[in-house]
């Protein structure tokens, strides 16, 4: 009895003893910030849009997530309510935050909501979207002496906010998202809700509390295009109002929205005079969702984190022939395939030729044995965070797309063969020339293999 007691009491120290050492394994930090431009610029995503923004709904945000293991690994994840990423603005934080924190690039990721309602920062917008100079010159001031200040800020902050942690993961499930790929009587795709298409409702949520259990930050993630609203106002979409949301319910934590590989996915009901309200509605849903998941049963996270990061080379098909081209570019100013045809063509005259490949960056981060988070670029579709699952199971297989560079919609194998806008006539309004060779998923898939294998390696252990 007394041998029962005197365990019972070291197991209680032991508890009392290991319980906040363990918690304090792993640190975590959090900041956000107003990105919302101080002017009414253009916005983001449609092509036809034909003046700047008109107000807002809401504030845009940027926040950052530092993570820390044990053995002083960092990962900082920074969260946008903004339609795009350029590797412009990415080196450029990439590079304060080396210099300022030894912070490398497998350390950083910057991921996009994709919301079509904040400021057209994308890279091909000086090509594709006719933007009056005026407009073109108050984005690039908002890109230069408001956003990139700001996320190099952010990224400081979740840094200097580092505080021992505790971290688990968990999933729920929202439904607003479904296939927009419609296949026709004739066989084709046309962008168009398709409930019987291949979607993925799963919302993948990673808590972060405090060693007494307090909610300090959330991640949570959905695969689906954040365009419910085709309007005139700065507004983060459904993401942005589910983010609002889980704040509202938790004043002292910092809730972000992780875009997932929503490239052929949409949120329906969507656009029209009810758009708000739709986009308020599928807010609500996936807060839900995460609020929900946060109560539920947990996974804790207790390895150490692993980072990785690599580019690989897409590779495109062939130009069109010249007289082709020449002929395209006739088309005139309003024409999107005339203005891509003499982007082409006027290239062709500078640098004697086009590359035809596309940088691709991939970043993995392993969470101990729980979480494998992979992070890929481009407007990634789903198929991508499929494969990854079934590739790399045992473990959670969280797969965010729109990092880093959004460059282009990054097609599979099967879409590229179904053909479709992500698959071959959205290039029409990218920097990217032509669309991708069908090796393009193998390459992809090689860089993430390549990426998980070398986060999945046993630590090295001196002789
Ligand atoms: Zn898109």
């Amino acid at each position: 009895m007394l041998r029962l007691l005197s365990r019972t009491l070291f197991c209680m120290l032991f508890v009392i003893v290991c319980g906040p050492l363990f918690a304090a394994d792993w640190q975590a930090g959090f900041s956000k910030t107003v990105i919302t431009p101080k002017k009414p610029v253009w916005l983001s995503g449609y092509g036809h849009r034909d003046h700047p923004a008109e107000g807002k709904v809401h504030d845009l945000y940027a926040k950052a997530a530092a993570f820390q293991s044990p053995d002083g690994t960092r990962f900082v994840l920074v969260t946008t309510d903004l339609g795009s990423m350029s590797p412009e603005i990415y080196n450029h934080v990439l590079e304060q935050a080396k210099a300022q924190w030894q912070l490398g690039r497998e350390s950083l990721v910057i991921n996009a909501s994709h919301t079509h309602c904040a400021p057209e920062i994308c890279a091909e917008r000086k090509v594709f979207h006719r933007l009056p100079d005026q407009a073109e010159a108050d984005l690039v001031d908002y890109i230069d002496t408001q956003l990139k200040p700001k996320l190099v800020q952010i990224v400081g902050e979740a840094l200097g906010a580092l505080q021992p942690a505790h971290l688990s993961v968990s999933q729920s499930a929202a439904y607003f998202g479904k296939s927009r790929r419609f296949p026709t009587e004739d066989g084709n795709i046309v962008n168009d809700r398709y409930d019987a298409g291949i979607t993925d409702n799963t919302v993948p949520v990673l808590r972060v509390t405090g060693p007494k259990g307090k909610l300090r930050g959330v991640l949570f993630g959905y695969p689906c295009h954040n365009t419910t609203l085709a309007f005139y106002q700065f507004c983060g979409d459904y993401a942005g109002f589910a983010q609002y949301d889980i704040e509202e319910q938790h004043p002292d934590a910092v809730a972000m929205f992780v875009m997932g590989c929503g490239g052929d996915q949409n949120p329906y009901p969507r656009h029209g005079a009810n758009g708000l309200n739709y986009a308020k509605q599928h807010g609500r849903e996936l807060a839900d969702a995460v609020l929900t998941s946060l109560k539920g049963p947990q996974l804790a996270i207790t390895g150490d984190l692993k980072v990785a990061a690599t580019d690989v080379t897409l590779e495109l098909e062939p130009l069109p022939p010249l007289d082709e081209l020449r002929k395209q570019a006739e088309g005139g100013e309003e024409s999107i395939y005339s203005r891509k045809a003499n982007y082409l063509l006027n290239q062709l005259k500078t640098n004697g030729k086009v590359e035809l490949t596309q940088n691709c960056p991939l970043n993995v981060a392993k969470f101990g044995n729980e979480l494998l988070f992979i992070f890929v670029s481009g407007e990634t579709v789903l198929d991508y965070a499929r494969l990854s699952q079934f590739q790399f199971g045992g473990q959670m297989v969280w797969v965010a797309g729109y990092n880093n560079d959004v460059f282009a919609y990054l097609p599979s194998q099967r879409i590229l063969i179904e053909g479709g806008y992500e698959g071959r006539t959205g290039i029409v309004h990218q920097l990217t020339p032509t669309p991708f060779l069908p090796n393009v998923e193998e390459i992809v898939m090689g860089g993430i293999r390549q990426l998980v294998e070398q986060v999945s390696a046993p630590a090295k252990t001196s002789p």
